[in-house]
């Protein structure tokens, strides 16, 4: 079969498309897939977990207080009844009862002070836990978000460029005799079906020819279409 020199040219202009759709086709399977965001979707997850268990402990602490501050009432309306009543009372063994039981309940309404002080401590630190956990979230929302948004453009970009160089790749073909197409795609199922010969190297299989193998190229007449011994690649000199 013979190819002339434009027609060579053009052989080679359309495995050079045939190259960037693949790689093209390449590019938006990978980013269509997603793998890329795995980690910071791992993040995300493990985040909204810790921001659960943030909020339980919070719950948590804000209830003890509000069990402490109600006992604290109780304590303190109990001082209060007893103060009145060893107001009013005459009887002295009455008296000792009550400021006894009065002693008991400072005691007790220490205890319960200190005790809602270290209930404020931990509900400090558990507001402050779930603040941390709650920002880092945001952080990685935003960061994903930004990244999806980032690859859809991509992905927008990528198959309009394909769509385009699918137009080319259809008139490239439409340019080329029958017969010439059919070997081309013949070859291109199985590799790259056209490339150029670099001094003695196959631009295809990057093996570098031997002395005999080169011989026979030069012998050929230039309309004459040579292919590579190693790959069968169309070589256009
Ligand atoms: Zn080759």
């Amino acid at each position: 079969m013979k190819a002339t020199a434009t027609q060579q040219a053009d052989l080679l202009s359309l495995a050079n498309l045939d190259l960037q759709i693949t790689r093209s086709k390449v590019a938006i399977k990978n980013l269509s897939a997603g793998t890329q965001f795995a980690e910071l979707r791992q993040a995300q997850r493990d985040l909204a977990a810790k921001i659960i268990a943030a909020r339980n402990a919070l719950d948590t602490v804000d209830l003890e207080l509000k069990r402490s501050e109600a006992d604290l009432q109780l304590v303190e309306q109990r001082i209060a009844k007893d103060e009145q009543r060893l107001n009013s009372t005459n009887n002295s063994k009455d008296a000792q009862g009550i400021q006894s039981e009065l002693e008991s309940l400072a005691r007790r309404k220490s205890d319960l002070e200190d005790i809602e002080l270290e209930i404020l401590d931990q509900q400090e630190n558990a507001r402050a836990v779930y603040a941390t956990v709650s920002t880092d979230k945001n952080a990685v929302d935003d960061e994903l978000g930004a990244a999806e948004a980032r690859d859809e453009a991509e992905l927008v970009k990528l198959r309009s460029g394909l769509d385009l160089l699918s137009n080319d790749r259809a008139q490239q073909a439409s340019r080329l005799a029958s017969d010439l197409l059919e070997l081309y795609e013949k070859k291109a199922s199985r590799g790259v079906a056209v490339a150029r010969l670099v001094g003695r190297e196959c631009g295809a299989c990057r093996i570098t020819l031997g002395a005999t193998a080169f011989n026979e190229l030069e012998a050929l007449a230039q309309d004459d279409i040579a292919t590579c011994p190693e790959c069968q690649a169309i070589l256009v000199r």
